[in-house]
């Protein structure tokens, strides 16, 4: 088997973190202040430092700095960036051809997708695929197929969620700011119940998942009524809201409520699949086998790709024609998926993945024990959080958390922050990154939550 570095874009960057000017440097503040002049003020940015190269679990920026990644991008990168066989597979497909538009000439690279996320997808009944470019449109698309099968309206979604950023998935979303806030009027027929955060449940975590489950079904048998239900949607590690990891019983029990009332189960996946979490999917961790899954982030290696997984006959309910778009499933992007996934088998990233936790979590939980301003530990593989709280209370730290934050990132530490509350830091290594970055990483984290 060929190593760590060699098959995922490392050989082409040291594996070492550096830092030679300030964060950010001076060309960087340059390009910031013309980022500023061109581009919209409502695309943000976490670090001002603009990238050269990454490969690894190094990002390199335009002053020479070498920073240790704990973002991937947004949990995208997994295999690192550039990893061999995506760059292998996406440059042999670019001189092939670029485009002609799935709907009008179908090619090889599309099926082939499809084909992998039946196997590696939960359940081993019949399966389909569809792909598109983003994850919000793989969001909306799984919406129009449940309706469309089920032919009912409603869509139960749940606090701290986070779908999307079109209309219909800021609508699925739960948080306001900066998601929604002014950019309504938002679709109608969504429906927000409770989540099971232990953390944060009222009575204590002991009866969470039950009590949030008898909330959620209350909700929806008094105020929808479950035969208006087209689906109930959720992300089985909440991303964006925090690395929320609902209770545990609390999924089974709502999957269990749907497959009685023929709701359509959809388990978004775009942030904790392709083996983030140290499984190929999150869901598997609870034993639950969605009836569609939402896939992208992880999927092609920083290609822009997504998808709708599901069983057969809901997939196959729609008419023909009502589902696609110009470049789902792009054949470039198609190649990028399989080699990413050839990647994933190859060093077996859902080990890697947990055994990212295993390095992790010890290290964390002993920050947890030495900070009181860290209020819990959570999350799985290599999708893991703090959450920040003033000492002695559960009262979120937003201003502390964005302090450590910023802290990491002077000392060459990317990392992300997150929650509805946005007191939540996130580490979203690379699946490939070597074990003394991690080390260093978190030495790094260390070192910014005592100047805190
Ligand atoms: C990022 C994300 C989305 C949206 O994906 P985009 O590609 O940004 O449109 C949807 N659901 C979850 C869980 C996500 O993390």
């Amino acid at each position: 088997m060929s190593s760590l570095t060699e098959l995922s874009g490392g050989p082409a960057l040291r594996q070492e973190r550096r830092v030679v000017t300030e964060i950010p440097g001076p060309k960087s503040r340059e390009l910031l202040a013309r980022k500023q002049a061109a581009v919209a003020n409502g695309v943000g940015t976490v670090l001002p430092v603009f990238v050269q190269r990454a490969g690894g679990g190094i990002v390199e920026d335009v002053d020479g700095n070498a920073l240790i990644d704990f973002g991937s991008g947004i949990a995208v990168t997994s295999v690192g960036n550039s990893a061999e066989a995506v760059v292998r597979r996406t440059t042999e497909q670019l001189t092939r051809f670029t485009h002609t538009c799935a709907m009008v000439t179908p090619y090889e690279g599309y099926v082939e997708v499809c084909e992998e996320l039946a196997r590696l997808t939960p359940g081993d009944h019949p399966k389909k695929s569809a792909l598109f470019n983003s994850g919000a449109e793989a969001v909306e698309n799984a919406v129009k197929i449940a309706r469309y099968a089920t032919g009912r309206q409603a869509v139960v979604v749940f606090e701290h969620g986070y779908h999307g950023r079109t209309n219909l998935t800021m609508a699925l979303t739960a948080k306001n700011m900066p998601y929604k806030h002014g950019f309504g009027p938002f679709a109608p027929e969504i429906y927000r119940v409770p989540v099971a955060y232990p953390y944060r449940w009222l009575t204590g975590p002991e009866n969470c998942a039950q009590e949030a489950a008898a909330q959620a079904i209350d909700l929806i048998t008094k105020d929808i009524g479950a035969e208006n239900v087209a689906a109930m949607l959720i992300e089985p590690l909440q991303g964006e809201g925090g690395f929320i990891e609902p209770a545990k019983g609390f999924l089974p029990r709502m999957a269990e409520f749907a497959e009685q009332h023929g709701i359509v189960f959809v388990a978004d996946e775009i942030q904790s699949g392709f083996c983030r979490t140290g499984q190929w999917f999150a869901s598997e961790d609870e034993g639950l086998v969605p009836d569609l899954i939402t896939t992208a982030k992880g999927i092609a290696g920083g290609l822009p790709l997504a998808a709708v997984t599901g069983r057969a006959e809901l997939m196959d309910a729609a008419h023909t024609g009502g589902l696609g778009g110009t470049y789902g499933g792009n054949p470039v992007a198609c190649a990028a998926a399989l080699g990413a996934i050839e990647t994933m088998r190859e060093l077996d990233l859902p080990a890697r993945a947990r055994r990212i936790e295993e390095i992790m979590k010890p290290r964390l939980r002993a920050l947890a024990d030495r900070f009181a301003l860290i209020g819990e530990v959570r999350g799985r593989g290599a999708m893991l959080a703090i959450e920040l709280v003033h000492p002695g209370t559960k009262e979120p730290a937003p201003e502390a958390t964005a302090a450590v934050a910023v802290a990491c990132h002077r000392a060459g530490l990317l990392v992300l922050t997150a929650g509805t509350y946005g007191n939540v830091l996130r580490f979203l290594p690379p699946l490939v990154i070597g074990e003394d970055l991690l080390t260093e990483g978190l030495d790094i984290l260390e070192g910014a939550l005592s100047e805190a």
